[in-house]
């Protein structure tokens, strides 16, 4: 429905009042009206967790079937995948403690690799090792020793100015934002160096190529994941769908909390009422009164959710610049099981990135192959895209055979644009007008788009609701 038709068909409707279970939560006044979260992604469940926790009523509202958003289960051809390959740091922490929270263990549902190995075997080319990098930890000096080996082909010269630029890249942000290209070209990093281990690295982890990425985010991750603990540098790959890592058992834990779950229901306008709070439109008709509001969707789903007000334009023009970036996941079928790869193989100079065999996820005859940043790197149609990726898996090694089927799942807009600059424009979860956040992974400065922002985007949702409804009411 149009916001504004929305607003002129008003009507008054009776609150759901939401009873919370008895325990350690406060216990909500009878006509204290929820917090409507909008949407059941990592951030929207993260957000409708913690303020349960915090003893608000909370009505969670999602326009899917199933809980995940852009993290989520998808059954494809009676295969148990996703929609697309995750993978996760050690460093993710806020995500790691809200799976504990809702009863997943981490060391059961993740498979760890340690930090030094995947490293010395990562990236494939033509069927022998690209580059190898074995730093024996993460401590700066294993590491710049480690660079300075693996420059072997370079003048000494060039292999030390390289090391001391990558040390003093790791140590410092840079004081003004620039792309991560131009960032590395001022840290000495040859181009053999750029295009065999950063090029890929940025990319997995801002989903934005080296020439526009931003340097600051991106440093920020390197720092901390590498400058923390020898913990915080593992590779984390899902053993379990991402539905079961957390987004089901946090709905789980949200219903037996007293949490009003709604799914396969779709905000269709958010209104602000004249007597304080919120009124949300359902497609299908029904309406919700809320006491506040956290739109926990995406950028572009935000945006058009908006209630048309002045006092929103900053926000909505934050959320606008966001813009968007694609990933495609090829998943392939093997006759015979794929037991004998690595967990992951960095893929150079090919149309896919990322091998990963999903054995470790109980698919023994499937592979996930990623690539991010597919808007960069486009195919006819699907077929011919799992067929590319299929027949340079099969040059690079010779042992795997020849897949006998393919999917293609493209999210079109996975993440927002990781550019040199964004974080400066990013939204705050605050929006101009009283009662009404923003949760998600773009309002978690200084991360890219990953689960962990998102999770750290719905606790501060959380968080400045609680604290705001501390100094008196909604802002
Ligand atoms: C293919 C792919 C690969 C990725 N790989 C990684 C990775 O390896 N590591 C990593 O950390 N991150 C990865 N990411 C990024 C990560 O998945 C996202 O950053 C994260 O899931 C975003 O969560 P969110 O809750 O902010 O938003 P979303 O997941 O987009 O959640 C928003 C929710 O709002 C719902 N919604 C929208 N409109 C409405 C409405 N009108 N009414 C009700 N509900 C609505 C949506 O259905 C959705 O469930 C990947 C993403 C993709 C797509």
């Amino acid at each position: 429905m149009d916001r504004l038709a929305y607003r002129a068909q008003h009507q008054e409707a009776p609150v759901n009042q939401t009873s919370m279970a008895a325990g350690s939560v406060r216990q909500p006044l009878a006509d204290e009206d929820p917090v409507a979260v909008i949407g059941a992604g990592w951030a929207g469940l993260a957000a409708a967790l913690e303020l349960v926790r915090a003893g608000r009523p909370v009505v969670l509202i999602e326009a899917a079937a199933n809980p995940g958003g852009r993290g989520r289960s998808l059954d494809l051809d009676g295969a148990h995948l996703d929609n697309g390959q995750h993978i996760l740091v050690g460093a993710c922490r806020q995500v790691l403690a809200q799976m504990r929270a809702v009863g997943v263990d981490p060391e059961v549902a993740l498979h760890v690799l340690p930090f030094a190995l995947p490293l010395r075997e990562l990236l494939a080319e033509g069927g022998t090792r690209g580059f190898s990098l074995s730093p024996r930890s993460t401590r700066p000096w294993h590491l710049a020793t480690s660079l300075y080996r693996a420059l072997g082909g370079e003048k000494p010269s060039r292999r030390l100015k390289a090391m001391l630029g990558a040390a003093r890249m790791l140590a410092q942000a840079p004081d003004a934002d620039l792309p991560v290209a131009a960032w590395l070209r001022r840290g000495h990093q040859p181009p053999a160096l750029i295009a065999r281990l950063w090029e890929p690295l940025c990319l997995a982890v801002m989903n934005t190529p080296v020439a526009e990425a931003s340097a600051k985010i991106f440093q920020s991750v390197l720092q901390q994941t590498l400058r923390g603990s020898e913990r915080d540098a593992r590779l984390l790959i899902p053993r379990l769908p991402l539905g079961a890592l957390f987004p089901e058992p946090a709905l789980a834990s949200l219903r037996a909390s007293g949490a009003e779950v709604r799914m396969s229901t779709r905000v269709t306008g958010i209104a602000p009422r004249a007597q304080g709070g919120f009124e949300l439109g359902l497609r299908g008709g029904d309406r919700l009164h809320a006491g506040q509001v956290i739109l926990a969707t995406a950028p572009r789903a935000a945006e058009r959710l908006l209630p048309v007000s002045d006092a929103l334009a900053p926000t909505r023009r934050a959320l606008s610049a966001l813009g968007a970036r694609s990933i495609c996941t090829v998943y392939l079928r093997y006759p015979k099981p794929l037991v004998d790869l690595p967990p992951l193989t960095g893929l150079l100079g090919q149309h896919g990135q990322w091998l990963l065999p999903r054995h470790l996820n109980g698919e023994p005859h499937w592979a996930a192959v990623v690539i991010s940043a597919a808007e960069m790197y486009p195919a006819s149609d699907a077929r011919s895209r799992w067929q590319q990726v299929a027949r340079e898996l099969e040059a690079t090694f010779p042992g795997l055979g020849n897949a006998d089927f393919g999917r293609v799942v493209c999210e079109p807009s996975a993440t927002f644009d990781a550019r040199a600059g964004i974080d400066e424009l990013r939204p705050d979860v605050r929006t101009g007008m009283s009662g009404l956040y923003l949760a998600g992974d773009h309002c978690a400065r200084g991360l890219p788009s990953t689960l962990e922002a998102a999770v750290q985007g719905g606790l501060q949702a959380a968080t400045a609701i609680l604290q705001d409804a501390g100094r008196g009411g909604a802002r």
